[in-house]
């Protein structure tokens, strides 16, 4: 869950902060809440148990896709902000999302930090490491938008503040999964309806395949 909420009316156009490295393209999926951190409440279990399960799901569709994939937790595990923050930092990757999943709301929320964006990355305080990032941020959402909705998902973007993703330095979004509620049936509509679920992990890896098309495009200009 990811309380407050500002909407933004578009993503900004892609402006290349730090070319990725061509060869090895790393995505970090971080599972939210875990541990005794339980996350929302959702129909049939809790929130830490769906990100952990979710991120474990798309975690193989990136691999065979030839993606180097860092999780921050592969168990129930307790981890924190902070520790989040490291273990994305340390991994130095090309995206990475932030898996959550709410009962409120319908379809896909993208969230990106609503820190400012600022260029000049020298002397950013590790609480605000984001805001040189956000930009790239902002490009990631939007492929990640337009790959699920080409997929049929309703999609929500946003900026709020991200405890962990704030002291990321990297294109990184929170992706809250909330039930399709535009979809007519009762059985599509849920969050633990199995083609739902992998109808969105099909989309966030086309995402992902378009981001890395476009990253190494733009080596080549
Ligand atoms: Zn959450």
């Amino acid at each position: 869950m990811i309380v407050s909420l500002l909407a933004v009316a578009a993503c900004a156009a892609a402006i290349a902060q730090a070319p990725p490295s061509p060869s090895r393209f790393v995505v970090v999926l971080d599972a939210a809440h875990g541990g005794e951190d339980l996350g929302a409440r959702l129909k049939n279990e809790n929130e830490k148990a769906f990100t952990l399960a979710f991120s474990i799901t798309l975690r193989a569709l990136l691999s065979a896709r030839g993606f180097t994939v860092v999780t921050t937790r592969d168990s129930d595990a307790g981890v924190g902000p902070d520790r989040r923050a490291e273990i994305a930092d340390h991994a130095r990757p090309q995206a990475c999302l932030s898996l959550h999943a709410s009962q409120t709301g319908s379809g896909i929320h993208l969230f990106v930090s609503s820190l400012a964006s600022v260029r000049d990355a020298r002397f950013l305080a590790w609480k605000t490491a984001q805001s040189a990032w956000i930009i790239r941020s902002l490009s990631l959402a939007g492929a990640i938008d337009s790959a699920l909705s080409h997929a049929g998902v309703t999609v929500t973007l946003g900026r709020t503040a991200l405890p962990g993703i704030d002291s990321m330095t990297c294109p990184a979004v929170a992706v809250e999964i909330a039930p399709d509620r535009s979809s007519e049936s009762q059985a599509g509509a849920s969050l633990d309806n199995a083609d739902y679920q992998s109808r969105v992990a099909e989309a966030l890896a086309a995402a992902l395949v378009e981001w890395r098309s476009q990253a190494r495009e733009d080596l080549r200009q």
